[in-house]
């Protein structure tokens, strides 16, 4: 390639999925700026975490490593910020670099953002309206509070970086923003939509869990029975049968999320505006993303965590006019560990070993390696902890899933505390190790575990070969009960 290094705006939010974006078909809302990015480049319609939770992913994401490597597994871990990140090579090699924005990987001096000549992320979680962000300062940081919606701020801090940056120098800036991460508080301006409007279902929204690991019955995030007067912005009513109250539940939890959603898509929308008033539309890669899938009332359930498919998808759209043809789909699996690697090839800085994922510039041009991935490997570490989620670990390939549900937290950070909202919920997960098997063809909605049909002992032993194969490739290591 004779052109210069792109330009990259890695645009990312914190719990958005897939189904409800209306580039991938959503049946719920729209959001037209997104879409300009999916139909101006490509759409991934496989692209997965390797872990479903807020900051073990985003440790994915800038070291291009699996969690047991970077040493981010739970929400109770911190990352040391003197890892190899993809923005610190970008810097090194003569990038400007900036992050705006939800970090969630830690404060202080060894946890703070490095690697980027400007930033300004909110600690922890964050909040919506008039969010304190901590700024470059000693010891990590110094806090100071912004008036206004977290949304439109990160988008305000990233229009004025670009603004203010060297126009000869190529740069990459991540704008990171909170929503739509629980609470679901909206705007003033979206506050009203939707509200006359009744929202489709989801076709699990009922789920009973029958066939499936006794994890899934014992996970406590069923929307409604598992949420508080603050996801749901009223008192919750005492009396309701749960059916009724997933329904009611669904209505007023999906349209504040779905209100999150659309200042976001707004915001999207000013950047790429902005992009396209100073001509530097051919030169961006702009992507799009989220830290994970989330449970849209899907199998009766918000948040994320299992390996399911809702959760365990992210969306992907990119937009790059000198690599990629508009209006492209592609299906081939890609990873969280793989957008380090793919940054640093289109910059031409060379992919350190110590990274785990595959840089997938070739998918972009249309062209997929005859040797890419046909499966890969997940693993959730958080066993009881907030929402009674089993600890499991297993591999997805196109045409099946296996999972292996432990049931131990194995003594990582964070596990073995099951709490919602502070309050004690879910029995406790004193079951035996369970597998599940999924055919994802017949049964996209994974609703039987087929891992103890007699006919289907093949694939099974096949699957469960594969995924102890993946796990030694990647440097994890079996449960010790998880035996031949
Ligand atoms: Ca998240």
């Amino acid at each position: 390639m004779s052109h210069r290094p792109p330009n990259i705006l890695f645009i990312m939010t914190d719990d958005h999925a897939a189904h409800a974006m209306s580039c991938y078909g959503s049946r719920i809302n729209r959001t037209p700026h997104m879409d300009r990015i999916a139909s101006g480049g490509m759409r991934f319609d496989n692209c997965f975490c390797t872990n479903s939770i807020c900051t073990p992913s985003r440790a994915a994401i800038l070291t291009g490593t699996y969690n047991h490597i970077n040493g981010v597994t739970t929400l109770a871990t911190v990352m040391n910020n003197t890892l190899t990140t993809f923005p610190k090579l970008l810097q090194l090699a003569g990038y400007q670099t900036a992050i705006f924005g939800k970090w969630h990987l830690g404060e202080g001096p060894r946890h703070c953002p490095t690697g980027f000549d400007d930033w300004a992320v909110l600690p922890g979680q964050g909040f919506y309206h008039n969010p304190t962000f901590i700024f470059p300062g000693p010891n990590g940081g110094v806090k100071r509070t912004v008036r206004g919606y977290a949304t439109d701020i990160i988008t305000d801090m990233c229009l004025d970086w670009m603004e203010q940056r060297d126009p000869d120098r190529p740069f990459c800036l991540l704008c990171h923003h909170k929503a739509p991460h629980r609470p679901w508080y909206s705007d003033e301006k979206h506050a009203g939509l939707f509200l006359h409007e009744e929202i489709p279902e989801p076709e699990t929204l009922q789920d009973t869990y029958e066939h499936r690991a006794k994890a899934a019955a014992a996970a406590a995030m069923r929307v409604g029975v598992h949420m508080d007067s603050t996801d749901l912005k009223c008192e919750m009513p005492l009396e309701m049968p749960e059916s009724e109250l997933r329904r009611w539940a669904y209505q007023r939890y999906i349209k504040d999320y779905l209100r999150t959603v659309q200042s976001v898509d707004d915001n999207v929308g000013r950047l790429l505006d902005y992009l396209d008033a100073k001509g530097l539309t051919e030169d961006t890669l702009v992507v799009y993303t989220s830290d994970q899938g989330f449970f849209l009332g899907d199998h009766g359930w918000y948040d994320k965590r299992f390996m399911y498919e809702e959760s365990l998808r992210m969306p992907l759209i990119m937009r790059y006019p000198r690599e990629i043809a508009p209006g492209r789909i592609n299906r081939d699996i890609v990873l969280n560990v793989d957008f380090a690697p793919l940054f640093l090839d289109l910059a031409g800085v060379g992919v350190p070993r110590e990274m785990q994922g595959r840089s997938f510039r070739p998918l972009l041009r249309g062209s997929t390696p005859p040797d890419w991935r046909e499966a890969f490997y997940y693993r959730y570490w958080m066993n009881r902890a907030h929402h009674n989620v089993a600890a499991h670990y297993g591999i997805r390939t196109h045409a099946y899933k296996l999972i292996y549900y432990y049931y131990d937290g194995c003594g990582q950070p964070g596990t073995d505390e099951p709490l919602c909202a502070g309050r004690q919920v879910g029995p406790p997960l004193d079951f035996e190790p369970e597998w599940e098997l999924f055919d994802l063809e017949r049964d996209p909605h994974e609703m039987r575990n087929i891992a103890h049909e007699p006919e289907c002992a093949g694939v099974f032993r096949e699957l469960r070969d594969l995924l102890h194969q993946l796990q030694a490739e990647v440097g994890d290591e079996r449960h010790p009960s998880d035996r031949d």
